[in-house]
Order: structure tokens, then C-alpha cells, then sequence
């Protein structure tokens, strides 16, 4: 079924458990997101970022190939604009037919990131989509940002941020940050502030960057309250090295099975995912209660 993250986010924060959010920029990868929900019984959200739709997978072809696979499962789907910057991209999703948005203005002072988040949400709020938003900023690894506490969520802050822009998730800063991380590092997460803020905000909480953080980081903050987990970096490199492994096995494998062998790695890999961060077999005996979009 084709939903917004708002209901299955819901879900989740209540249970203690998180949700994948996987960036998606063709139909192998949708169809291995999709069969891997529907097969683990799971929700799940598929992500795409302004760039990756202007680079590959534009929103117009993905949004009703996405929406028409989501109608034949049976677990709530959502798809979700990941960082939608300027109003453009986020009202060209809205019209596409995406299920949800997320404003980033993480970078703009607190003032103009609720100016911004307000607008957005109100906007969606209107056509049953979802909004998350970002407050402190998730930067990038390659900068190690996730070493830069300055730029970590504030729970009081957040809480007057989440009060005035009524966003339905909210991406917190605490540690992680996006891209590869170098070879052997493990992010240091701080885990007694994102405590304090599920405690203060009480609310759906997202995790960016949580590639190469490690099953033990992952385990534990959803044990700590993060309940949407956005994976890009680690899904793009197991389609890599299967594509890779496949050719090196066959090179003249004809070239659909070597994109079913790339969306059949894709599955096993989201699968397991899915296992760890709690989502599998949720939805076994329980049927979704939020509304379906059309
Ligand atoms: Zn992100």
C-alpha cells in the first residue's frame, strides 16, 4: 500500500523500532526495496535525493513506478524526497506524486529553518503527505562533520522547532554524517542526547549517515529512540560489488540477469537491515491503520 511516513513513523516510535529509508534511483532498486518489505513483512521508505533525480532517476518516471509496485504489497510504503533544499524540488515532488518531503534547511539559522519547515509542512500537511525536517545539521563525512558537536540537535531548541513547524519526523544531529566514513572509523554517537531528545520530543526520530556506523551504533540508537534510518552510501556499494562479482564470474552474462543479480544482493542486504533495526514481521498479524494515498 502507498502511505505517507507519517502512520508507519507512528508505529514505529510507539514499538521501538525503526524503519528503513533507502535512496532509490531505478526500478531494480525499487523492486528490491519493495519485495524485501513485502517478503519481511516490514514498512519501508524510499528515498530520493533532488541530485540523484536531476543526475538518473527523475521524480515524474519513479513516483507513479513506485506508487503503482506499492499498491500490489500488502506492507505500507512510503516515498520520500531526501533533502529537498529549495521550494522547486519540494513542490515538483508534491505534484509528481512522492508521498512525502523532507525540507532541509539545517544549514539557515534557526529563524529561517522554522520559516522554511513551517511553509513546507503546511504545504504537505495539506495534500496528506508527511514533512520530516532537520535541525542541527548532519554534514559529511569526508569533512568530519560528525566530530563537530556544535553542530548537534539541541533538545530544548528542538522541542520549540518541532512546536511551531508541527513536522511529522524530525532528522537530529548526533554524531553520524553522510558519505563513507575513512577506512576503519567508527562514528562516536552521542547516545545520552539523543535519549534526551526522544525523552523531550517524544516524537519519530531519523538517523542520517548511518552507513558505515556499524551494527552495534545502528542496534543501539534505535534502542535509543531513532526510528527512520536513511541507508544510501551501503546499499550503492553492495549493488557495486555484486555487479562486479557477477561480471568477474560471467563476464558475458547477459545484461537483464546481471540486473537481477545486482537487485537479488540488493535484497539479501536489505533484508538482514531490516532484521536488525526491528522493522521485520511487524506488520505479520497487525494490519497498517493510517489512511493509503491514491
Ligand atoms: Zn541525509
Amino acid at each position: 500500500m502507498y502511505v505517507s511516513m507519517k502512520d508507519m513513523l507512528l508505529h514505529a516510535h510507539k514499538n521501538q523500532y525503526a524503519v528503513m529509508a533507502i535512496n532509490c534511483v531505478n526500478m531494480e532498486q525499487a523492486k528490491a526495496i519493495i519485495q524485501s518489505a513485502e517478503e519481511e513483512r516490514s514498512a519501508v521508505i524510499i528515498n530520493i535525493s533532488p541530485r540523484q533525480m536531476k543526475a538518473h532517476g527523475h521524480g515524474d518516471i519513479l513516483a507513479p513506478m513506485i506508487k503503482g509496485m506499492a499498491k500490489k504489497v500488502s506492507v505500507p510504503v512510503a516515498f520520500n524526497l531526501d533533502h529537498g533544499a529549495d521550494l522547486e524540488d519540494i513542490t515538483n515532488a508534491m505534484k509528481f506524486g512522492f508521498s512525502s518531503v523532507m525540507i532541509d534547511s539545517s544549514s539557515y539559522e534557526f529563524e529561517e529553518n522554522v520559516r522554511r519547515t513551517q511553509l513546507v509542512a503546511s504545504l504537505a500537511h495539506g495534500m496528506g503527505l508527511s514533512c520530516e525536517a532537520e535541525l542541527g545539521h548532519v554534514g559529511m563525512a569526508k569533512d568530519a562533520d560528525n566530530e563537530k558537536a556544535d553542530l548537534y540537535t539541541d533538545p530544548q531548541q528542538a522541542k520549540e522547532f518541532v512546536e511551531r513547524t508541527k513536522c511529522d519526523c524530525l532528522a537530529v544531529a548526533i554524531g553520524t554524517a553522510h558519505g563513507s566514513y575513512p577506512k576503519g572509523f567508527v562514528p562516536k554517537l552521542d547516545f545520552e542526547r539523543l535519549k534526551l531528545l526522544k525523552e523531550t520530543l517524544d516524537m519519530p526520530l531519523v538517523l542520517h549517515g548511518g552507513s558505515g556506523a556499524g551494527e552495534e551504533n545502528i542496534k543501539k540508537a534505535v534502542a535509543c529512540g531513532i526510528n527512520k534510518i536513511n541507508v544510501c552510501t551501503d546499499l550503492f556499494k553492495h549493488a557495486r560489488i555484486a555487479t562486479a562479482k557477477t561480471l568477474e564470474e560471467n563476464p558475458e552474462i547477459d545484461y537483464m540477469d546481471l540486473c537481477i543479480a545486482a537487485q537479488n544482493a540488493m535484497k539479501d542486504f536489505i533484508k538482514d537491515y531490516m532484521r536488525v533495526i526491528g522493522s521485520s514481521g511487524r506488520y505479520d498479524f497487525e494490519k497498517y491503520q493510517g489512511p493509503e494515498l491514491d
